[in-house]
């Protein structure tokens, strides 16, 4: 089994997402791409990156259609996320070189999920060594330009 990720900040995500207005994919789906981190739009579904992540580069799949159950996926939308998420790792690879990828979909709030009503698939990249990224990263402050700078980088490398 591979080694957790140890990501403190998560939990405190966790605990605020309720108190949130609004849905973070809905918003980032109609804000311009910076303010929403989005990193590439499909036709039915789009990519952005996760404000708290697990590690650097850590992006999430979503249909822009406000879907909270799994089963509910037109196939359109399951296609398309699981195309993204390919191409994702693809830009990935280009940027950051990781050395593998953990895919999931969390699905209730009891394994782990910030938003429970809008399904969404996690791409995150792994290192070796890569579960001291909490004290590599050390202040969670510097995130927001760091996202900035991945969130540009990664639309670069997209594959077209
Ligand atoms: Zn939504």
């Amino acid at each position: 089994m591979a080694e957790q990720l140890w990501a403190p900040w998560r939990l405190e995500y966790i605990k605020r997402a309720d108190e949130e207005a609004g849905c973070i994919f809905c918003r980032a789906a109609a804000a311009d791409d910076e303010d929403g981190l989005v990193v590439h739009r499909g036709a039915h579904a789009f990519v952005l990156l996760n404000k708290f992540p697990y590690s650097s580069g850590h992006v999430m799949v979503a249909s822009y259609r406000h879907v909270g159950d799994f089963a509910e996926l037109t196939n359109d939308e399951a296609l398309e996320i699981h195309r993204l998420a390919e191409r994702g790792m693809a830009a990935l690879a280009e940027v950051y070189g990781p050395q593998g990828y953990n895919l999931g979909w969390n699905l209730g709030r009891i394994a782990g999920a910030g938003i429970v009503d809008h399904v969404h698939l996690h791409v995150v990249p792994r290192w070796a060594g890569d579960t001291n990224f909490m004290p590599v990263l050390g202040d969670v402050k510097v995130i927001p330009e760091h996202l900035a700078e991945t969130r540009r980088r990664l639309a670069e490398a997209w594959p077209s």
